[in-house]
């Protein structure tokens, strides 16, 4: 199967953005990606860092990674409020095995 071109995504055009981790184990954290700019530079692709990320209770691979504009997912629906953006990481949990 060949590889799919993908777009680069770099995470300083994501910087009001988190990344949301599932793991099997059921832990689940969500990481600002400007701290991941702090730790990794402005220029570092959000799919680059997925495939490094480790569950912190158990060092598996996370089994998904999304990625949300509102950490708290409020406004969904709720209130009239913009409903909260959450879409996949592409390239990450695909290609782990
Ligand atoms: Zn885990």
């Amino acid at each position: 199967m060949p590889k799919p071109e993908r777009p680069l995504a770099p995470a300083r055009d994501h910087l009001g953005w988190w990344l949301i981790i599932h793991c099997r184990c059921g832990y689940r954290v969500d990481l600002p990606i400007r701290l991941l700019v702090e730790r990794h530079g402005a220029n570092t692709d959000l799919h680059l860092i997925g495939t490094r990320l480790r569950c912190q209770r158990c060092s598996q691979r996370p089994m998904t990674v999304n990625m949300t504009d509102r950490p708290d997912r409020t406004g969904q629906g709720y209130g009239g409020g913009t409903p909260a953006t959450i879409k996949p990481l592409p390239g990450v949990v695909e290609e782990a095995g």
